[in-house]
């Protein structure tokens, strides 16, 4: 071992003179892994590795097909001589982001078609994620994200359909059109379960709607992951829909009743209720650091998912968009304001910058964001087996980040599918 970093060592010497820089290693070895054989078996060095029991540093992966071969601290880990090595000496490895709630980016939808979502999917990695659930509302366009699946584009993982809808109770802000709601329909719900061919995997809706309480135990009976979302139901109703089969919560805090002594809504429930996961946009403008720091503290880490809720808005520069105006990383309906009513039209924000925010509001380590960008939303989707952590036998989906939490690396079953441009 000692002496294939030698010859390493000597060879970027060569190349870059006497000055030793750690970037131009690393951009040298990366290349040769692209160049070579991507999919093959390689070794990562140097790297500290977060894992599920511990943090390690400087500690050895190997991956080979796809998966993690073996893990843990260099004197353990035998890498055979013939294997390709990659250094990434300063750098810190996390299990990929999973992102299960996210609409689109670079202008494009998820619900737009097969394209759209290879577009998204492509974009992904470059925020650290490394596998995402497609979010629509539509039914329709269910079809495209099993096509999608079915087809196994480039970038990211896809791993099934999120419906954020079409069962939700209209906002009906004052100033904009009255929305009727589109009441539950257990046809309805069949059709998209035949739609889904198996990939559907979770749906938020309201339960104060008509025919919401037979839906979702329904969902409960089918394996389909049961969410509140945009709802003005109050504690009662979550209890309610709890017993039902509901387990899970959209966006926490966003477009629900919130919390009041004697009223304590829906977000009283979620923060009281072991049986729901709750989702949180980590952006820094959807929820305040004190409610994040409420939520992380009532629920503890395994019952919190990091999502971006992003919209088409993400990965595109300050402008006027039409219907909405984006505007310092804040999108908002035109001709509204924070003192017309507040809202927010969706988050712009990428997976890492949420992943900064939180972890500075929350004061969590590395272990604790690695659960809630990872092991929560796979468990919540019923993938923890083969995502959510590094551990052998799982997919090698890698999160390379630097010391201020930046992504530089970004490795999709094996395959390093984002490299950052700027290391220095
Ligand atoms: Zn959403």
């Amino acid at each position: 071992m000692e002496v294939l970093q030698c010859i390493n060592y000597r060879i970027i010497l060569m190349i870059f003179g006497n000055r030793y820089n750690e970037y131009k290693s690393f951009e040298l070895e990366t290349n040769y892994l692209e160049g070579e054989a991507n999919m093959g078996k390689y070794a990562i060095i140097g790297a500290e590795i977060i894992t599920p029991d511990m943090k390690i540093e400087d500690g050895i992966v190997i991956i080979s097909d796809e998966k993690i071969k073996a893990l843990g601290r260099k004197e353990h880990i035998h890498i055979d001589k013939s294997i390709k090595r990659i250094d990434l000496s300063g750098m810190t490895l996390l299990p990929g982001f999973i992102d299960i709630h996210i609409h689109g980016a670079l202008g494009v939808r998820a619900n737009q078609g097969v394209e759209a979502i290879g577009k998204i999917n492509e974009y992904l990695p470059s925020c650290g994620t490394t596998s995402w659930l497609p979010t629509i509302a539509e039914i329709d366009s269910m079809k495209y994200v099993v096509k999608s699946i079915e087809r196994g584009p480039k970038g990211a993982d896809i791993l099934g359909i999120h419906m954020e809808g079409p069962y939700l109770a209209p906002k009906n802000i004052p100033g904009t059109p009255y929305e009727k709601a589109h009441l539950p329909d257990l046809k309805e719900y069949e059709k998209m379960l035949e739609i889904g061919k198996g990939h559907f995997k979770l749906m938020g809706l309201a339960p104060e709607l008509d025919g919401a309480m037979e839906l979702i135990k329904e969902m409960h009976k089918t394996g389909v992951v049961a969410a509140i979302a945009h709802s003005k139901g109050d504690y009662n109703m979550v209890m309610e829909a709890v017993d039902a089969g509901v387990r899970h919560i959209t966006h926490m805090y966003n477009v629900m009743t919130g919390f009041h002594h004697r009223r304590p809504g829906i977000v009283g429930a979620a923060l009281t209720c072991d049986a729901l996961t709750c989702e949180l946009i980590g952006d820094g403008f959807h929820v305040s650091p004190a409610a994040m720091d409420m939520l992380v503290r009532c629920k503890g880490i395994e019952k919190v998912a990091l999502i971006t809720d992003n919209t088409d808005y993400a990965g595109c520069p300050d402008g006027d968009y039409g219907n909405v105006v984006k505007s310092g990383g804040i999108v908002r309906r035109k001709g509204f304001t924070e003192d017309v009513d507040g809202t927010l039209s969706g988050s712009v924000w990428p997976f890492d910058h949420n992943f900064r925010t939180v972890k500075e509001s929350t004061r969590l380590d590395l272990r604790d964001m690695a659960t809630m960008a990872s092991a929560v939303p796979a468990k919540i989707i019923g993938v923890y087996d083969t995502k959510g952590s590094l551990e052998p036998d799982k997919d090698a989906d890698i999160t390379v980040l630097d010391a201020d939490l930046n992504v530089k690396m970004t490795i999709v079953k094996g395959e390093v599918v984002y490299e950052s441009q700027d290391i220095e």
